[in-house]
């Protein structure tokens, strides 16, 4: 029986009908079950930060589970407290920072909804097309109606707002409990924020007494060249959600919260069997310890102004968006899928989050040789699918 077959038999109905079957990943490359070799450019979509089996994580994960895998949240272990200080030194958070662990992004969105409820006031405010998960609270955020629908009614009192400094004016209340917004919109097609956007935000939350809550989930672990999205903004939030990338392929999320934030959640008030265990917190603490030592920041800045001067020039390009290695690529006709299509038959893994955009999140390992040969197969595709969408 083919894999094909198999999934669609076994797999529930909610995904759709993947288009390989990956075994085994190196670097920026993975191998499918017949053999092809691809350049990973979406990197499980930005979560493999240092590719596919790096020694280092793999030494770490190796390490951990001969030692201590799990034991509950009643009990500290060292990787834990490694991991939950090293988050607040890069995130700015600081001494007075506060890391709750959980198991995905959307788990740590709900954490962060739980954070807002705190407040004392019922609304939230999030913006139209963003994308926040798809678990019940996370969905009701999410500002696409066509993945909320066929489930409400969702959580009561939440406000899509358009990405205007004014829209945000017009909503803000003293009902309101927190704003959450991504400083790039990736599943939206990596749309950025509008400019000085994050900096007002700031200011109109804070004046109302609202919290600023940033989800990272996409944009952290380096990926835009700062640690997290918002430090190209210089401002502070009061709390910021990170995950995906931050684990490099194992299963975390994480919320933390800056300043009077951090006081919030109180005994009792919040938990998860599985958050922070010791044996993704020592993946993590690899993760991240390696973006570090080997200025993988940096790499992913130097090589997203590499990648978007190369990407300006091709066939079908109309603008290039996002920073550092998050990039979304506006095409000017709808043939997006086919793009993606002809990428992978020339060994490219990337991804269309929509009919006319493709998005970019290759690890932040690559170097000269997968930049010149992710240009070449993408310049490739682009044309074979513009002579398409023309005939
Ligand atoms: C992926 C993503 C989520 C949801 O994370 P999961 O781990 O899939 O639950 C939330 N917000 C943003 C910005 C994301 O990219």
């Amino acid at each position: 029986m083919t894999w094909q077959h198999d999934y669609s038999e076994r797999i529930m109905k909610s995904a759709a009908l993947p288009s390989a079957e990956l075994v085994r990943g190196e670097g920026a490359y993975v191998w499918d079950s017949e053999g092809t070799k691809y350049l990973d450019f979406l990197s499980g979509i930005a979560v493999n930060s240092l590719g596919h089996a790096h020694p280092v994580l793999v030494e770490a994960v190796s390490r951990q589970i001969a030692t201590l895998a799990h034991v509950s949240n009643y009990f500290a272990t060292p990787p834990q407290l490694e991991l939950a200080e090293r988050l607040r030194r890069l995130s700015g958070a600081g001494e007075r920072g506060r890391v709750y662990f959980a198991n995905s992004g959307a788990e740590a969105i709900e954490a962060a909804i739980k954070l807002a409820r705190r407040t004392g006031r019922p609304r939230i405010l999030s913006l139209q097309n963003s994308f926040h998960g798809r678990t019940m609270g996370a969905l009701s955020l999410t500002g696409k109606a066509s993945l909320r629908e066929a489930f409400e009614p969702l959580l009561p009192n939440v406000s899509h707002l358009e990405s205007t400094i004014e829209a945000l004016e017009k909503a803000m209340g003293p009902d309101v409990a927190a704003l959450i917004v991504e400083p790039i919109k990736g599943e939206a097609g990596v749309i950025d924020l509008p400019a000085g956007y994050l900096a007002a935000a700031r200011e109109i939350t804070a004046s109302h007494g609202a919290l600023l809550i940033i989800d990272e989930i996409q944009t952290g672990a380096g990926r835009t060249g700062e640690w997290f999205g918002f430090q190209h903004d210089g401002i502070v939030p009061d709390a910021i959600v990170a995950a995906k990338g931050i684990g490099g392929g194992v299963p975390i999320g994480a919320l933390v919260t800056f300043g009077e934030a951090s006081d919030l959640l109180i005994a009792g008030q919040h938990g998860s069997t599985f958050g922070g265990n010791p044996l993704v917190t020592a993946a993590s603490n690899a993760v991240l310890g390696e973006i570090e030592r080997a200025g993988l920041v940096e790499n992913a800045a130097r090589r997203g102004e590499e990648l978007n001067a190369a990407i300006a020039g091709l066939p079908l390009v109309d603008e290039v968006r996002g920073k550092g290695l998050l990039i979304g690529v506006g095409l000017s006709s709808p043939v997006a899928s086919a793009v993606v299509t002809e990428a992978a038959a020339r060994g490219l893994i990337i991804n269309a989050p929509n009919d006319s955009s493709i998005r970019l999140a290759p690890p932040l390992i690559i170097g000269d040789a997968e930049v010149a040969e992710f240009i070449e197969k993408f310049a490739s595709a682009l044309l074979a699918s513009a002579s398409k969408g023309t005939s």
